[in-house]
């Protein structure tokens, strides 16, 4: 585009030099040039079909880091790098599930990581129901002793995705409750809005000291089906209950095979790229996205996408003239299993001066809020950033930005500047996680706005030379 560009405006130059009449037109910015932009998608495109899943720790990973490498270096980025650390890697096995009764039928699961094995044989037990993550919090231990926890409660679609805090403690920590009140095995309903048979996965933790138990989570419909078999079952008192002992449901028995495995310590690592700056005195802006995956589909949409997105807004940047900062691209490594990328580059750089971060992890879809974390110095830039964004039907959050998993840290230890382009996750949940999040779910219109809003934001804050970070209070 800027090749014939140029030639026309040096023409119009030459016309308004003999008329004084015409002024040229200004220089494209780089926030224009991406307007058809394929960079992003190619960059999707490119990373799920020759490399697909990429779970960290694998050997996979490491392909998806060569392929990263190769493809930043073709794209003309300066000091690509990888930068490799240790990281413990657990990884899936075989994966079953039954309702054995009332009515016996096969239920379509998935190990969260760091799922203990059930053993080479299935493991059978009760079902105790729990409507809420809270219900389990406050359930006494001997409700749930020696029984199979069940965390029914469904996530719901929302623009901010912000449901995800709130039903996925069911995954981040339930498997941790229910293994200390002394649960054999538990299953959550799928922390997803989608109504297909795909269960989704994701990690979950254990306290130090707390063994862990066999952990799955189930796909909604199987959920929908669970909850009516256990609604059934308590309509059914035991023979005889109903005199001597009160009344007891009759129970709802579940079976479980889940055979993953725990491979100990394995190379994981993040691979670095950078725009220089002109002004090395100026402190870089920090971009991120994550490159490794999990296994169930192509981690099209998580992050594939957002690699994509980042990159593209930065090879337009590095068309233009310098930017005054450095943008340093981090592809983050092992993500999905702990962040231990973003802690690796915050450890590796915290003595490092940086000004501001920013990371694209929510899929491609388009991005509808802009939030800000800036001094109080740097508002003539946020209104600038802000009126360019205008245009996109990007709308001005009134909450700061808060930043993303893999900058975490850098954002921790040194207390930086934050724009947040807050992408639209109405569907993000229906495929995240799930053997779902493939690259026709990418929408190439959609991901072109990102581009556009991310190469406007990247042209302001690399070229602003006041003052951004914030520092880290005592
Ligand atoms: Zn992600
Ligand atoms: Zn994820």
């Amino acid at each position: 585009m800027k090749i014939y560009i140029v030639p026309v405006a040096t023409a119009l130059l030459a016309i308004s030099q003999q008329s004084g009449a015409i002024p040229p037109p200004p220089p494209p910015t780089a926030a224009q040039l991406p307007v058809k932009d394929t960079l992003a998608f190619e960059i999707t495109e490119g990373l799920t079909t020759e490399v697909g899943p990429r779970q960290a720790g694998t050997e996979a990973e490491q392909r998806a880091r060569d392929w990263a490498v190769n493809k930043l270096k073709s794209l003309g980025f300066a000091n690509v790098r990888e930068e490799k650390f240790d990281m413990p890697t657990w990884v899936r096995g075989e994966e079953k599930a039954w309702v054995v009764s009332p009515f016996p039928t096969p239920m379509a699961i998935t190990a969260l990581g760091n799922s203990a094995s059930t053993g080479d044989k299935p493991l059978e037990g009760e079902i105790v129901y729990f409507p809420t993550y809270d219900a389990l919090v406050d359930a006494p231990a001997q409700m749930v002793a020696g029984k199979i926890v069940f965390i029914d409660h469904q996530m719901k679609a929302a623009q901010d995705g912000s449901g995800y805090g709130y039903f996925g403690r069911a995954r981040f920590t339930g498997p941790n409750v229910a293994a200390k009140k002394g649960a054999k095995a538990i299953i959550i309903r799928s922390i997803g809005t989608d109504n297909h048979r795909n269960p989704h996965t994701g990690n979950t933790n254990f306290e130090a000291g707390v063994a862990p138990i066999p952990s799955g989570a189930i796909s909604n419909p199987d959920a929908d089906n669970l909850v009516r078999q256990v609604k059934r079952a308590w309509a059914i008192p035991l023979p005889g209950s109903q005199s001597e002992l009160g009344y007891r449901p009759t129970p709802v028995i579940v079976r479980l095979l889940l055979t993953p495995n725990n491979l100990g310590q394995q190379k994981s690592g993040n691979i670095i790229a950078e725009v220089p700056g002109s002004n090395a005195s100026l402190p870089p802006v920090v971009i991120a996205c994550h490159l490794d995956s999990w296994d169930l589909g192509t981690g099209a949409i998580d992050d594939a996408s957002g690699c994509g997105i980042i990159t593209a807004a930065a090879s337009y940047l590095k068309k233009g003239p310098p930017p005054k900062r450095t943008v340093r691209l981090l592809w983050a490594g092992a993500e999905e299993v702990g962040i231990w990328g973003g802690k690796a580059y915050g450890e590796a750089y915290k003595a490092q001066p940086h000004a501001l971060a920013m990371e694209s992890d929510f899929g491609a879809d388009r991005v509808w809020r802009v939030d800000f974390k800036l001094p109080e110095s740097a508002k003539p830039l946020e209104d600038k950033i802000a009126a360019a964004l205008a245009p996109l039907g990007i709308t001005r959050g009134k909450d700061p930005a808060t930043g993303g998993a893999d900058v975490g840290a850098i954002i921790a230890a040194q207390g930086l500047a934050i724009v947040d382009l807050q992408q639209d996750g109405t569907r993000y949940f229906d495929l995240h996680h799930t053997p779902d999040d493939t690259l026709d779910k990418v929408d190439p219109e959609q991901m072109r706005q990102n581009v556009i809003a991310w190469t406007t934001v990247l042209e302001n804050v690399a070229n602003y030379e006041g003052e951004l970070a914030l520092g880290v209070k005592p």
